[in-house]
């Protein structure tokens, strides 16, 4: 189900009817924007089998199938952890990031090039698509150069500026916004919970996959809640309690980087629904603890929360340390 990105979707469903499909797309904006459920329903879209004016259909067994991930003119690409001597014997997942590599081109390439099984169109998604290696993103480049006749590509990125500029100007490009209030409100009427609906809307900042996450799990609600007080303790606290809070969750947790890249977003909503506080964009509201902060303060904060959470999960920069800066400049 697409919530919201109206624009988005007419847009690709008319390129189709006119018969001006691109051989690539480039989705890019925040994460949990949906732009990869948008991906697979335009696949579903692409490959309907029914003969009715709405498609997708989501009942002819080409939507079933894509939907299961089994349709065999379909692939997703993401990014896994690549074999790495460096990174083989460490105890935890301090400094091995994810990439998405040559061989899983290569082998997309492969797939794209035979003839496809259902005379439809052959499609791939690459999630995460900044996250191709260089030499990834250069195989990958050559088939762009030269794409073949019913195969489309569509790569999901949020950091778009990672591409060579050489991939960028081969890719037909759709930005993807955060989704207005009531498109979400009617996502959430429709999935008929009512309780903490307001707060829903307010922690998730017109993110259609975090409203998701939070109707799905109770845990992630409270775990969001829990995210915001200790980061309200941090503001409030000496540079030593900072640290052992760090030092605390790289104990706790297994996958220290999954799970500060997790706490990184909720931080960096925090600091951003400030700012749209101060700008007046949304209804004036007090938030006590910030307001020791000015302005640009507010501003120098969510930067510094988006690099570090761009390099600790992009690069092999040494997490604790980044974290730490970010801890000092709190
Ligand atoms: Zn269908």
């Amino acid at each position: 189900m697409i919530i919201g990105h109206q624009k988005q979707w007419q847009l690709l469903k008319k390129s189709k009817e006119k018969g001006k499909l691109s051989h690539a797309y480039l989705f890019s904006g925040e994460e949990k924007l949906g732009k990869k459920t948008l991906a697979v329903e335009f696949v579903k879209f692409l490959n309907c089998l029914d003969s009715g004016k709405i498609k997708p259909c989501n009942n002819c067994k080409n939507c079933l199938d894509i939907e299961k991930r089994i349709y065999p003119d379909f692939v997703i690409i993401e990014p896994v952890f690549l074999q790495n001597e460096k990174n083989k014997n460490k105890k935890n997942s301090l400094n091995s990031s994810k990439s998405i590599g040559i061989k899983q081109i290569k082998d997309l390439i492969l797939k794209l090039s035979l003839r496809s099984f259902s005379s439809l169109y052959k499609i791939a998604i690459i999630d995460d698509a900044h996250l191709m290696t260089y030499e990834a993103q250069n195989c990958f480049l050559k088939f762009l150069e030269e794409p073949k006749g019913d195969a489309i590509l569509i790569l999901i990125t949020s950091y778009p500026e990672m591409l060579l500029p050489t991939v960028l100007s081969r890719v037909e490009k759709i930005n993807f916004f955060p989704v207005e209030k009531k498109e979400i409100e009617k996502y959430i009427f429709s999935k008929k919970q009512f309780n903490n609906t307001e707060e829903i809307f307010l922690i998730a900042k017109g993110k259609p996959g975090t409203v998701i996450d939070l109707l799905n799990s109770p845990d992630a609600y409270s775990n969001y809640k829990k995210t915001i007080s200790e980061l309200e303790n941090i503001i409030n606290s000496d540079i030593s309690f900072r640290f052992n809070y760090l030092k605390k969750l790289i104990e706790e947790n297994s996958n220290f980087l999954l799970k500060i890249s997790e706490i990184l977003n909720i931080w960096l909503n925090y600091f951003r629904y400030e700012l749209l506080l101060r700008l007046n964009i949304k209804e004036k509201e007090n938030n006590k603890i910030l307001q020791k902060y000015s302005l640009s303060k507010i501003i120098k904060i969510i930067n510094l929360i988006q690099s570090t959470n761009f390099l600790i999960s992009t690069t092999n920069v040494n997490p604790k340390l980044a974290i730490e800066l970010l801890l000092i400049e709190i």
